[in-house]
């Protein structure tokens, strides 16, 4: 519902416009739903990658200090069965192979927790386990299998004593197992990941930058397709406005768009009774052209068009800006006089007339003499309605015509 009202708010029916608006709004959902999919696709694989790298790497290590060192790291019984113990002599051999491989893997601290939980090897040996760790070494025995976690954004101190923040950190719990099956130890190695994360990044930025600009390229190439395809249509709309709006013949108003635009400001007169002066309204000016069939008749029907549309736009330089002026019907034209008085009225009627009386209508080298009949009203809304005004005052002009023509016809 919402969606529906946003989307005929921003792409109105009969807006020209409407195709660019919708390709924007179009481009802009695709862009941001593409890099979305793909910086999740990009992340998710290249967490995976981590994640196995540093999983193999951890595997690389237990099978190389316990499967390959079998003589450091001894396997006793007790009866809850076996567990992993470090004889003190093993120690110092186990510290130069371990340190080895810290280096190269990044390793910041590694620990060999036994059957029952105790640390037997490491920086923090004899000392209880903090709660991250026992909860993953729970989880550990109840999948029976490898534990990974990644840690972003730590303060870590590091094997060397030295504190490292804002660290991305891998742990690995890795367990070891009787031939049996039955889990004995555990190692839990810590690698610190960040420049590995940080390569990861650096490509999923590139990655996305490089697919932001190709997509934009192509929504800058399709817009100009749509831009052009749209002005085509906007004009064409224009013209089918004008068309629909517009007398062909005369180029004012047609009786549609006149009376359209007449109903408006009969409305506004309506709505602002009580701040106008009450000699201010409406004045109605209905205008037919005298014995134009014979003008027909004598000169033929082009001569009449063209004097319909001399007379047209002598009628409408007589009028002010805001006037509104339009053909009626044949060769009858109604002006309309906003914030006019009564008598106002009728002096413009008597101008719009006596101009074009005056003025020398030709058709090749003949002169053709054009006489108006005029009648007119004025109304300040209260009391009427817009149809009994407009027969008034067309009974008016006929009022002018019996009158013999050539003259204004004036009453409220
Ligand atoms: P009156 O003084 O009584 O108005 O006489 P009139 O001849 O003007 O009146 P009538 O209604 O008998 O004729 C109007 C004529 O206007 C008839 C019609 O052919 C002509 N007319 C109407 N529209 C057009 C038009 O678009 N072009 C031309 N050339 N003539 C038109
Ligand atoms: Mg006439
Ligand atoms: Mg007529």
């Amino acid at each position: 519902m919402l969606i529906q009202r946003l989307y005929q708010k921003l792409i109105p029916d009969n807006s020209p416009d409407r195709f660019k608006i919708m390709y924007l709004l179009l481009a802009a959902v695709c862009l941001v739903a593409i890099l979305a999919v793909s910086v999740a696709v990009i992340t998710w694989n290249s967490t995976a990658d981590l994640k196995s790298t540093v999983i193999s790497n951890s595997e690389r290590i237990v099978d190389s200090i316990y499967y390959t060192e079998v003589d450091a790291i001894l396997t006793s019984k007790d009866r809850h069965g076996y567990t992993i113990t470090l004889p003190e002599s093993a120690h110092d051999s186990l510290d130069v192979r371990i340190r080895d491989m810290y280096d190269p893997l990044n390793i910041v601290k590694l620990l060999i927790i036994n059957r029952d939980r105790k640390i037997i090897y490491g920086n923090k040996k004899n000392t209880p386990l903090d709660k991250e760790c026992e909860r993953h070494i729970d989880e550990l025995f109840s999948k029976k299998a490898i534990v990974y976690d990644l840690n972003r954004d730590r303060t870590i101190i590091d094997l060397v004593g030295e504190k490292r923040e804002h660290v991305d950190l891998a742990e690995v719990f890795v367990p070891i197992r009787h031939s049996d099956g039955q889990i004995m130890g555990i190692f839990a190695i810590s690698s610190d990941v960040t420049r590995l994360m940080d390569k990861s990044r650096r490509q999923m930025l590139s990655s996305v930058q490089a697919q932001t600009f190709m997509l934009l390229v192509i929504s800058v190439i399709s817009y100009i397709f749509i831009i052009r395809e749209s002005s085509e249509l906007k004009l064409a709309y224009q013209k089918l406005e004008t068309m629909a709006t517009t007398d062909p013949l005369t180029g004012v108003s047609n009786r549609r768009q006149l009376l359209e635009r007449v109903e408006q400001h009969f409305a506004l007169l309506q709505r602002t009774a009580e701040t106008r002066a009450p000699d201010i309204g409406l004045g109605f000016i209905m205008i037919d052209v005298d014995f134009f069939k014979q003008v027909n008749d004598t000169y033929g029907h082009l001569a009449g068009d063209s004097i319909l549309q001399e007379i047209a736009q002598v009628i409408n330089q007589e009028l002010r800006q805001y006037d509104v002026f339009g053909r009626y019907g044949g060769e009858e034209f109604l002006a309309v006089l906003p914030d006019t008085q009564p008598e106002e009225s009728r002096r413009i009627a008597g101008r719009l007339i006596s101009a074009v009386r005056e003025h020398s209508f030709m058709w090749g080298a003949t002169a053709i003499h054009i006489t108006l009949s005029a009648g007119v009203t004025w109304t300040d809304a209260s009391g009427n309605r817009l149809d009994d005004i407009l027969s008034k005052v067309d009974s008016l002009m006929y009022e002018a015509k019996q009158l013999g023509r050539d003259q204004v016809v004036f009453r409220v």
